[in-house]
């Protein structure tokens, strides 16, 4: 169930983790998209002691290894990933809440731009865009079309009336 080879990579590279840092890696490989909270949460149903400092000490020290990456997606704590296994922009419906995830590739034009005006190289995983899904803009406008209905029947009502 999870994957092994940060296990061996960890091993070559002469590092062994404590159990319970291990508990930790093995819920952010589990979970997707991860708060410390969901960690703390995953880990307790093997260590009940944990608390949440132990899980952002590890997951600082995790970091550090190179073994996890985090980004930030909603508005609330980071979100934690095996590292190198989110390559993907995250684009956050502000209504719905709902997190479509995009390939990097599709800003590569963006990304080159900023890297020929400003000589940077852009991290586009690391936050995510907000705005409006598909779904909610057509909620939104055949709310608006729904509205329009409704006032140009109280408008003929009116007419009717005088
Ligand atoms: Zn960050
Ligand atoms: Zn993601
Ligand atoms: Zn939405």
């Amino acid at each position: 169930m999870v994957s092994t080879d940060w296990k061996s990579d960890l091993r070559q590279r002469g590092y062994r983790l404590t159990p319970q840092r291990q508990l930790v890696l093995e819920a952010v490989d589990a979970l997707e998209h991860a708060t410390p909270e969901d960690i703390l949460c995953e880990v307790r149903k093997t260590a009940s002691g944990v608390n949440i400092s132990t899980v952002y000490r590890t997951l600082e020290l995790l970091e550090e290894l190179g073994l996890v990456s985090h980004a930030h997606i909603g508005h609330g704590a980071p979100k934690y990933h095996l590292a190198g296994r989110d390559h993907h922009i995250h684009l956050v419906c502000r209504d719905c809440q709902d997190v479509i995830e995009t390939d990097v590739d599709i800003a590569a034009d963006f990304a080159a731009r900023l890297d020929e005006a400003f000589g940077f190289t852009t991290d586009m995983r690391h936050f995510a865009i907000f705005g409006m899904c598909r779904d909610c803009k057509q909620a939104k406008a055949a709310q608006a079309e729904a509205a329009r209905g409704e006032a140009a029947q109280a408008t003929e009502g009116g007419a009717e009336a005088s």
